[in-house]
This record gives C-alpha cells, sequence and structure tokens, in this order.
C-alpha cells in the first residue's frame, strides 16, 4: 500500500518525467530554503572566486524536499559535470574507488542516501574526501599491497534523510552541510504556481491553496497533487456540455479530485486516517502497542511505523509514549470527536524518539 500512495515523499516511477521537467535549474529558481541558499551562494562564489572544486557538502532532510535539486543546481551554477550515485548501488568498496578514479577535476560526485554506503566504500571515502586520494589494494592475503592513486579535485555531495545516522568522522568530513525542512504553505503554493506556468496549466489561486494545504511540506508531493489535479480536470473537460478548457484548473477541480484520491484537507490519506480512526474508535485514544495497532488497520507494523506514523506523530495527531501510541487531542478533534478529558495531560510523559 504505501508504494502507490498519492502523498509518500519518496519518488515513486510515476514522478521521474515530471520531474525532471519541474526541477529549479538555478539557485534563484529554488523555492523557499532561504538560509540554506544564502550559505550555498556564498561558497560558491567563494570556489568560482578562487577557481576551485568547492568544499564537500552534506545536505539531510526528509525526502522530497530538494536535495538532488540543489546537488543539480550546484553543478549547474559552478559549469562541472555531476556524476549520480547512491549508497546502496554501491555494493563494494572497488565500485566507488573505480567511480572516484574516473571523475574529472572539479566534478560534483552526488551520493544520495549516503548512510547506506557499505562500511569498506565509506572508509575508502575518508582517504578521498580529504586526500584526494584512494589507496588500491592488489592481491590478496599477507601478499596484498596498497598502491595510492591521486584523484582529481573533486566535490562530493552527500544526501541523507538520517544525519544522525552517519558516523562522525564522515560527517565531520564535508566542509559545509545545510540541513532542508518541510516548507511552508506559502512556499509550496509558489512551487504549485510555478509548475502550473511550466506545465502550460492555469489555476486558480483558491485551488493553489487547497492542494499546497495538502502537500504535508513538500514539493515533490505538492508537484503530484497538481498532476492529479490537472488529470481530473483533463477528464472532466472531455465532458460535452459542460466542458472547460483542460488546461484551466478551478477550485472546484482540486477539491473533487484531492476527495477522489483521499487526500485531506490536512494531507492525511487513507492509511493515515485509517490509522487514528483505529487508534480512536478501537482503543480509545490509546495508549496501544504498534503491532497491536497495526493488527487493527490491517498493515504491517513496518508501514504504519515508517510510512504512517512519523507524519502522524510530527503533525502532531498522534504521539509516542513509553506506554504506546497515544491519539491527541488535535487527532481526536481532526476526525470530528471530542477528546476525552485529560488528553492534553498524557504528554506530561517524555515521548521516546518522538
Ligand atoms: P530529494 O532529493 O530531497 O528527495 P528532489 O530534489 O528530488 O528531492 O525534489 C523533488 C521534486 O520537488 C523536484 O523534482 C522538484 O520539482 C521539486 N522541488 C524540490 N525542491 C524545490 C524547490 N525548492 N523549489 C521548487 N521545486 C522544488
Amino acid at each position: 500500500m504505501s508504494d502507490d500512495r498519492l502523498v509518500t515523499p519518496e519518488f515513486s516511477q510515476d514522478d521521474s518525467a515530471a520531474e525532471h521537467a519541474l526541477r529549479p535549474k538555478t539557485l534563484d529558481d529554488f523555492i523557499g530554503q532561504h538560509r540554506v541558499r544564502d550559505q550555498i551562494d556564498v561558497l560558491l562564489s567563494a570556489a568560482r572566486s578562487r577557481g576551485s572544486a568547492a568544499d564537500h557538502i552534506l545536505l539531510s532532510g526528509p525526502p522530497g524536499l530538494g536535495k538532488t535539486t540543489l546537488a543539480l543546481i550546484l553543478a549547474s551554477e559552478m559549469q562541472t559535470p555531476i556524476r549520480i550515485t547512491s549508497g546502496p548501488a554501491i555494493t563494494h568498496a572497488g565500485d566507488l574507488a573505480a567511480i572516484l578514479s574516473s571523475l574529472v577535476e572539479g566534478e560534483i560526485l552526488f551520493l544520495d542516501e549516503i548512510h547506506r554506503l557499505p562500511r569498506p566504500a565509506e572508509e575508502l571515502l575518508y582517504l578521498a574526501m580529504e586526500d584526494f586520494r584512494v589507496d588500491v589494494v592488489v592481491g590478496k592475503g599477507p601478499g596484498a599491497t596498497a598502491i595510492p592513486l591521486q584523484l582529481p579535485r573533486f566535490t562530493l555531495v552527500g544526501a541523507t534523510t538520517r544525519a544522525g545516522l552517519l558516523p562522525s568522522p564522515l560527517r565531520d568530513r564535508f566542509g559545509f552541510t545545510a540541513h532542508l525542512d518541510f516548507y511552508e504553505s506559502s512556499e509550496l503554493a509558489e512551487v504549485i504556481r510555478r509548475s502550473a506556468a511550466l506545465l502550460q496549466l492555469t489555476i486558480e489561486e483558491e485551488a493553489v491553496l487547497e492542494v499546497a494545504g495538502r502537500s504535508r511540506g513538500t514539493p515533490r508531493i505538492a508537484n503530484r497533487l497538481l498532476r492529479r489535479v490537472r488529470d481530473y480536470a483533463q477528464v472532466r473537460s472531455s465532458g460535452g456540455a459542460s466542458a472547460k478548457a483542460a488546461n484551466a484548473l478551478t477550485h472546484s477541480d482540486a477539491m473533487a479530485a484531492l476527495e477522489m484520491y483521499e487526500v485531506d484537507e490536512k494531507g492525511l490519506d487513507r492509511l493515515d486516517r485509517s490509522v487514528l480512526t483505529a487508534l480512536i474508535e478501537r482503543f480509545n485514544g490509546g495508549p496501544v502497542g504498534l503491532s497491536t495497532l497495526a493488527i487493527a488497520v490491517g498493515e504491517e507494523t513496518e508501514t504504519v511505523e515508517a510510512v504512517a506514523e512519523p507524519f502522524l506523530v510530527r503533525n502532531g495527531f498522534m504521539a509516542r509514549t513509553p506506554r504506546g501510541r497515544i491519539a491527541t487531542e488535535l487527532g481526536w478533534r481532526h476526525l470530528g470527536r471530542t477528546p476525552p478529558a485529560g488528553v492534553a495531560t498524557l504528554f506530561d510523559t517524555p515521548a521516546p524518539n518522538a
């Protein structure tokens, strides 16, 4: 169920062509994240005036917020080629050594999901980042020798959704770390207006705000919801007498499409709502253990924990307590229910990892 969710922040196959067309190409086009943008701007100007590769950069933050986009912008602003790979794609240290030794001077190596790099590759990266060198091991066992190989100066751009999982020796080798935060609704509205223009759509301002408010702080979701509203308007426009221009998206198109795809006004989808509903209706708001909750929803424990719960907790609809999951006052009210007395005081217990 999680793979085909409309509101998943993870990249899905359906996004690939569309995202390519909608990606901002310059730092000026990149919406929001002002602090990170300013910092990168300074970093780039300094590197340009020195005429050398920029420092290694670590981009951290949840999926869909623009890490890949920023890496591509860095390459285009520096007018350097970029090589894209990811932690899980590198299964042996040798894979990484091969990539590193084929880089050209000044090239950017974008390493997505760097926290999933295998340990031996990570160790090889330390030397590469610091001394622009790899030691190629020839032979096996006691007779093995390490032949040092000089690398061109390159810029590593690492991206991670889990900065906390990076070992500190790796983290410390980045000259600059940027953390991307969820976007404000007004910034998502700007993303939607920009994307609509690129897709040659006109969109009513109310529709923009409607989609922005349901996009869970994530540009990737905003763009995806916009495409679904466009699909809806296209189908609606072929409907005979009441037909309107297919490329004109109205507020009622947005409302109808989002209702059809079951994304509610706060961005909760069917899975999120069924978790919250089970918590409230079956367990009277908890506390209840995660696996019991998952069984009640008919989902895998991992799905509830990794897919629905982070969003529900982050937005204050439910909370984790040492005794189990509980629905918050906001959670009760979101489902149109009155919370029982004392719900607010349940928060006095500190929540682990919440
Ligand atoms: P990540 O690498 O963090 O998962 P991406 O860089 O692939 O996210 O961004 C997903 C999509 O969201 C991009 O294709 C782009 O269209 C859009 N996007 C992300 N950040 C921005 C932004 N700041 N301004 C406009 N569009 C953005």
